[in-house]
């Protein structure tokens, strides 16, 4: 903060902390980004945490963007089958939840030096389209005014 910053790039700022202080490091870095007019990319696979802190959301998967919205937009009505797969591997910590099985898409992300042809999730989507998404490159495509999303299933 000495240097004076405009942007502040946070990669995963609070996912090696302790739960209870980790409200604590977004509310510092929020009063921070208010009292010197700060722009914050905040980077991370937890979206439990996003709400706290963002006005707009990227979800990238494979080094692609796939879906692009408001925060609250995003979190009430998610499209993309990643970012559906994301929310539903967040925790969430209810003593109810500990029977419940989460059905997270099978596999792992794909090498980045030789991703596969045309949508990077289709391997794991179980949406797939077959003979387009796994040929073609989706688009995005406007689902609502400024949420997109890279999918064929918006055509
Ligand atoms: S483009 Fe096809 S494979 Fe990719 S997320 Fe959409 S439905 Fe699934």
């Amino acid at each position: 903060m000495i240097l004076e910053p405009k942007l502040i790039v946070a990669d995963e700022p609070v996912s090696m902390l302790d739960a209870s202080v980790r409200v604590e490091i977004l509310k510092l870095l929020r009063g921070l980004q208010a009292s010197h007019d700060l722009a914050v990319i905040y980077i991370t696979h937890d979206l439990s945490t996003v709400r706290y802190f963002s006005e707009r959301i990227f979800v990238m998967y494979a080094g692609k963007l796939v879906e692009k919205a408001k925060v609250n937009e995003l979190l009430r009505d998610p499209r993309h089958p990643y970012t559906h797969a994301l929310l539903t591997a967040t925790s969430d910590p209810d003593a109810e939840n500990a029977a419940t099985f989460k059905d997270v898409p099978p596999g792992e992300p794909p090498s980045l030096i030789n991703p596969p042809l045309g949508c990077r999730f289709h391997p794991r989507c179980h949406h797939v389209i077959e003979r387009l998404c796994d040929v073609k490159e989706p688009p995005d495509f406007e689902v609502e005014p400024e949420h997109f999303t890279a999918c064929w299933l918006y055509r």
